[in-house]
């Protein structure tokens, strides 16, 4: 038992007892961590800010027999607009619905910590909430080994540049030619330009991101194909989508 101190991100908290919290964080040196945050639903604790959600700590953690505790905590970015704007609010869930979904405890990937805090502090920021969400989504399948293909056709191998329908399969991870479209049922339509706009966010560096151009014909399409896809590789529903869904169609 010792104890040990990592950067960490709060991915979601539960309450734990009368007066203590479970937290689930993301940290730059042991990936998913659980940890208990002892006294932290009392406002006068002095956890209480570093385990909002999404905040960005420095954490001293102690190493106990099957969970560790949090023993200090210096909040370093409380990223407050990600909790009092609904819609950013909605975005940051879904970020952190997916990187908790898509990582298992303490296997350290600092990459994906630092793909995390990037788009946070784009949230927090402001800009296209969407298309940031896009870009994180792109970026962590790559880094997790899901980058879905989108020069060839991943059935076949055929070059897709001459090809003018195209679908994306998410059984299959890829986009996939006419001649294909037989092997999923369900693969979704999208245009030649929100295939390129995918490549141009697998590379694109996230501080030009505001500069990109996205027509909403592509965000839609991006909105369904990326979502879905990543719920099929977890095959599991991501709640917070649900979220983004009706906080859209109170908007429109
Ligand atoms: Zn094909």
């Amino acid at each position: 038992m010792s104890l040990y101190k990592t950067d960490a991100i709060v991915l979601r908290h539960y309450e734990f007892d009368e007066a203590d919290k479970l937290i689930v964080l993301y940290t730059r040196d042991y990936g998913k961590v659980k940890a208990v945050a002892n006294g932290a639903r009392k406002t006068k604790s002095r956890l209480a800010g570093g385990v909002e959600l999404f905040t960005y700590n420095d954490l001293l953690l102690y190493q106990g027999k099957s969970l560790s505790t949090i023993s200090q905590c210096e909040i370093k970015n409380s990223f407050a607009k990600l909790r009092s704007d609904l819609f950013k609010m909605a975005y940051a869930s879904y970020l952190a619905e997916v990187v908790n979904e898509f990582t298992v405890e303490e296997e350290k990937n600092e990459s994906v910590f630092a793909l995390l805090l990037a788009t946070l502090h784009l949230l927090n920021d402001g800009g296209d909430l969407e298309i940031i969400t896009r870009f994180f989504e792109l970026r962590l399948l790559n880094l997790l080994g899901y980058r879905p293909v989108i020069d060839i056709c991943v059935e076949c191998d055929k070059e897709l540049a001459e090809v003018k329908q195209l679908r994306f399969s998410s059984v299959a991870g890829g986009l996939i030619c006419p001649q294909c479209s037989k092997v999923d049922q369900y693969a979704m339509r999208l245009s030649k330009g929100t295939a390129a706009i995918m490549k141009r966010l697998l590379t694109i560096d996230y501080k030009k991101l505001d500069r990109l151009k996205v027509p909403n014909r592509s965000k839609k399409e991006l909105a369904k194909i990326l979502p879905n896809y990543l719920q099929s590789i977890i095959e599991k529903k991501l709640k917070s989508l649900d979220f983004i869904k009706t906080l859209t169609i109170v908007e429109t």
